[in-house]
């Protein structure tokens, strides 16, 4: 099978949270299992570019429609840690991928409309006609409504079969509202597509939706957890687009995203002090040691809470906050992983970094940074994870690997993968860490605490809990043969 993944990021080269990990862990995967996978992104200049092997010219420059203006867009092709990626780059005065991030600008809607195009063009331009175009996010949602209406589903000539295409839901907090200046850009007609059926929103009619396009034209929709997919159908997490994903719930299903056990593996993680598994744990607590002594920690017989998180109000960060404070006073340590994009945000987080600095039982690190990710993950006792809504979450999923219990709120991803210790209807084995419903400050205390007073009084179940996370498979090994399924269902014959 020919699977041309289409998104704004791939790990570890292009990634700002979970969908990197996801591009690259389920391509990578697909590749495995003998299936040929081209990743297409577009060729930021914030690219890790130590990390793509072989970076080398594929095509000169694809002419993509833009306004009334023509853009040659080069193409070039790299490998990224056993994938093959091709990053699309427009030559263009708007210099629309060297803003040194991936998101984040006031142009974005055009930055990915026209990356939209792009893939189009080349793909009809190169000759290449995947099995399935797997498109993710509002950033792709254009793919599928231009795959109709401007390329014929790339079909290879008359009565062939069309291209399917597969679109994945990672968030509903962000669908593209834009203007319908963004569809003329491509060359789309706002007058055919502006329709309630089509992609106009249905909490404001003058507006594109771009994910609500990436619904209505694709083949199949995906959301990343079971919990989430029931969340966005009947819940206001549907934010909008409830009464649309039910009407097309023949065509929609929930699948929990994997973790890539090659990068997320305590038996062979080189940033780790000491490796360990089930059967090793107590060394564990050198990574521990060392955790202690990279981030100026006091040696303590004490739990360290962690939290590593996109400081975004999606994570419940004042439940973060009073979370670092009233763990603080119950005995624990805390390390906290986290950057923030919203400015008010960040500045709460930097004055408490600040009012913390003192204290020998804490460390705020208010930045990106993956390799400190994975010692944290090494070396911490307790994860907290409140989120507000949660598609699926990959912290809880990692933590669990290595021996972190979660403490989480009991949403989307987060509900189908965390069993709490003392109140779910699981078997003891399946139990693994704690959940709270509530958005309230009193309700996750009642979960800290019951944690930390396991930690301290029952080292033993602790453990317990700690190894049944670690059995529990979220390899993309035991996830991705959902989507093959998927499509295979979908392949043209
Ligand atoms: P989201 O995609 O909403 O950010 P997920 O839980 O699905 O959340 O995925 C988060 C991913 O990003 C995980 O791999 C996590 O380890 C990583 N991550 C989040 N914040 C940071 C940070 N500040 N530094 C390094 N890695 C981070």
């Amino acid at each position: 099978m020919y699977v041309a993944m289409v998104s704004a990021e791939c790990a570890p080269v292009a990634k700002a949270g979970g969908l990197g990990d996801f591009i690259h862990g389920l391509s990578r995967e697909l590749v495995l299992r003998g299936h040929r996978v081209e990743v297409l992104l577009p060729k930021y200049d914030s690219l890790r570019r130590d990390l793509i092997e072989g970076l080398a010219p594929l095509h000169p420059g694809i002419p993509v429609p833009f306004f009334d203006e023509v853009i040659p867009c080069r193409v070039d092709q790299g490998r990224v840690e056993g994938v093959d990626c091709l990053f699309i780059d427009p030559h263009s005065s708007h210099a629309f991928f060297e803003r040194g991030r991936i998101y984040g600008e006031g142009d974005d809607d055009v930055r990915f409309a026209l990356f939209c195009r792009a893939v189009l063009e080349f793909l009809a331009q190169s000759g290449r006609r995947p099995d399935i175009l797997h498109c993710h996010d509002w950033q792709t949602g254009l793919v599928p409504v231009l795959l109709w209406e401007a390329f014929d589903g790339l079909r290879s000539g008359p009565g062939a079969a069309a291209t399917s295409v597969v679109y994945t839901l990672h968030n509903l907090g962000h669908q593209g509202w834009v203007g319908e200046a963004v569809l003329r850009q491509v060359g789309l007609s706002p007058h055919r597509l502006l329709t309630p059926d089509r992609l106009q929103d249905p909490g404001n009619p003058r507006c594109v939706n771009l994910m609500k396009g990436g619904i209505v034209f694709s083949s199949f929709v995906t959301t990343v957890s079971p919990r989430y997919a029931w969340e966005v159908q009947h819940t206001e997490q549907g934010m909008g687009l409830q009464g649309l994903l039910r009407q097309y719930n023949d065509k929609f299903a929930g699948v929990l995203n994997g973790i890539d056990d090659r990068i997320w593996n305590p038996l062979s993680d080189r940033h780790l002090a000491r490796t360990y598994g089930r059967d090793t744990l107590a060394d564990k607590a050198q990574n521990t040691a060392a955790l202690r002594r990279r981030l100026g920690l006091q040696e303590a017989s004490k739990p360290i809470l962690c939290v590593v998180s996109r400081l975004d109000r999606q994570k419940g960060v004042e439940l973060i906050r009073h979370g670092i404070d009233h763990a603080l006073g119950h005995g624990c340590q805390v390390v906290v992983l986290g950057s923030a994009s919203e400015p008010a945000v960040a500045e709460d987080f930097r004055r408490l970094q600040e009012r913390l600095a003192p204290s020998p039982d804490a460390h705020l690190e208010l930045a990106y940074d993956e390799e400190l990710a994975h010692e944290i993950y090494g070396g911490a006792d307790m994860i907290l994870i409140p989120s507000v809504y949660e598609p699926c979450g990959l912290t809880q999923l990692i933590a669990m690997k290595y021996g972190v219990v979660p403490i989480v709120r009991r949403v989307g991803g987060l509900a189908d993968t965390v069993f709490d210790a003392n109140y779910s209807d699981r078997p003891f084995s399946e139990r693994n860490g704690y959940t709270f419903d509530d958005l309230t400050s009193t309700a996750q205390d009642h979960a800290m605490d019951r944690a930390i007073g396991l930690w301290y009084q029952h080292p033993d179940y602790f453990r317990q809990l700690r190894l049944n996370g670690m059995t529990a498979d979220h390899s993309w090994g035991a996830r991705a043969g959902r989507y093959l399924d998927i499509y295979h269902h979908l392949r043209r014959p």
